[in-house]
């Protein structure tokens, strides 16, 4: 199979609604593309995350993005679980980020995600970035609405071990939840290495309802 590569990318947007969401979703891709490139600038904007989880959000984008050339995080204050009824705003928010950056590749989440913050996110993604490359992460969760996903990256055991390291390292308030687990990361991540037959056994996969081909 030809591969797609990442190699023209530069300017990346990271979107995710709540403070662990970007990592959960994209973490081992971005550590991969960090990694793998010298030359990036890196927005990272979560728009929901109050004390405790906004101090979390802040150090784990740190520990993710070290080494990143030009980076800038962002962390919102919207309010959790009523992205819906405050679309407005965060729509202005949007209009801001389109007119300061103009990524290569947009990271956001899953259109058919069944939490409302997420959905939202996706949509006003996809109303500022016109001419762009989203790409839609997963983030597994009790609602079970993990879909067909039709991009995969594959990525080395080593950085989704990191990834998922940094997640218990950094979000120590998530602990204590059921889903927030060793397995749930590295398995979903193992199931999506076996659907691209990654040779390294991991990937994380990604939805993509648009790539123009040169
Ligand atoms: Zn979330």
């Amino acid at each position: 199979m030809i591969e797609f590569s990442f190699k023209d990318v530069k300017n990346i947007l990271c979107l995710g609604a709540h403070a662990d969401d970007i990592e959960i979703g994209c973490g081992a891709t971005l550590l991969k593309l960090i990694r793998d490139h010298d030359d990036l600038t890196i927005w990272w904007v979560v728009f929901s995350a109050e004390g405790s989880r906004s101090r979390e959000a802040r150090a784990s984008a740190g520990a993710f993005l070290k080494g990143v050339s030009r980076k800038k995080v962002v962390v919102k204050q919207f309010r959790g679980s009523y992205f819906p009824f405050d679309a407005e705003r965060i729509k202005n928010y949007f209009e801001q980020i389109g007119r300061a950056f103009q990524p290569d590749l947009v990271l956001t989440h899953y259109r058919q995600d069944r939490h409302q913050d997420h959905r939202v996110l996706s949509d006003l993604a996809w109303n500022t970035f016109r001419h762009h490359l989203i790409l839609e992460y997963e983030i597994p969760k009790y609602d079970g609405d993990l879909g067909i996903p039709n991009v995969f990256v594959r990525l080395d055991e080593a950085l989704c071990r990191k990834k998922v390291e940094y997640l218990h390292r950094y979000f120590p308030t998530q602990s204590s939840k059921h889903w927030f687990a060793e397995e749930t990361f590295l398995g979903l991540m193992r199931l999506r290495g076996m659907e691209c037959a990654s040779p390294t056994h991991y990937a994380e996969a990604f939805h993509s309802r648009k790539l123009v081909a040169g």
